[in-house]
């Protein structure tokens, strides 16, 4: 991987980013997507490969996570700063690419799933994960939030719901990760819903375990997987506990 982080080093343009995720992606060399072929020609003009045997017409990213995305070089950078001790808001990513508000809030969330899928991978196996009842973060939590705390009347079907019975061991190691993350979660430009909190438990997990990441391996997690849309993030919503 070392010449690959070399490489994604000194990438720039979106042609850059493209060649890099063609290396990461198919480091043990093409496979067709479709018929598995291993044999492929290049389309240069269109920077796509083309499988010799079913003719099948692929970029690096399509089919994965990235799937459809033009603007490499903004969404590995994107990711990238998920390394970082600090976050930046969506407003603030907003200005920096040139994208509307909405635009790069879903990319951040969408950012943030993916992650979440992958973070087992990269939290050192002796650290523990802990299991935090939402209510334990009400203070950082939108008051007004729609979705509700879990008490209380009103709760819209198939949302998730806190089983009454459930008994969590609060000790003095969880109170303090969930003080840490509160901290966070106040930090959060525009604030903080219950809907969304899992996946700003993933995103501090992350940062918190990022020290001995290397930036390749988190950029390594998005040329698998599968194409995501925008109702995955509507659809979203955290588990009475979290995982942080
Ligand atoms: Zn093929």
């Amino acid at each position: 991987m070392d010449d690959l982080n070399t490489i994604l080093k000194s990438a720039e343009s979106n042609e850059d980013f493209r060649d890099l995720l063609e290396k990461l992606r198919w480091a043990e060399g093409f496979k067709c997507p479709r018929c598995e072929g291993s044999r492929c020609t290049r389309i240069k003009s269109r920077g796509l490969l083309q499988c010799c045997s079913c003719r099948k017409q692929v970029s690096p990213t399509s089919g994965t996570f990235l799937h459809g995305v033009r603007n490499l070089r903004a969404w590995v950078k994107a990711i990238l700063s998920f390394r970082q001790e600090e976050g930046q808001s969506a407003v603030a990513y907003a200005l920096l690419l040139d994208r509307s508000y909405a635009t790069t809030w879903f990319m951040l969330h969408k950012i943030r799933m993916v992650l979440g899928a992958n973070l087992i991978n990269f939290i050192n196996q002796s650290e523990k994960v802990w299991e935090v009842p939402c209510s334990l973060l009400k203070s950082a939590l939108f008051k007004a939030s729609s979705e509700g705390e879990g008490e209380g009347e009103g709760e819209g079907e198939g949302e998730d719901t806190p089983p009454r019975q459930v008994k969590t061991l609060l000790n003095r190691e969880m109170m303090r990760k969930a003080c840490y993350f509160i901290a966070y979660l106040l930090g959060v430009f525009n604030g903080v819903s219950r809907k969304y909190s899992q996946l700003y438990a993933f995103e501090y997990c992350l940062r918190e375990a990022s020290i001995d990441l290397e930036p390749i391996d988190l950029v390594a997690c998005f040329v698998r997987g599968s194409p995501s849309f925008r109702r995955s993030i509507f659809q979203f919503f955290s588990p009475y506990l979290l995982v942080l």
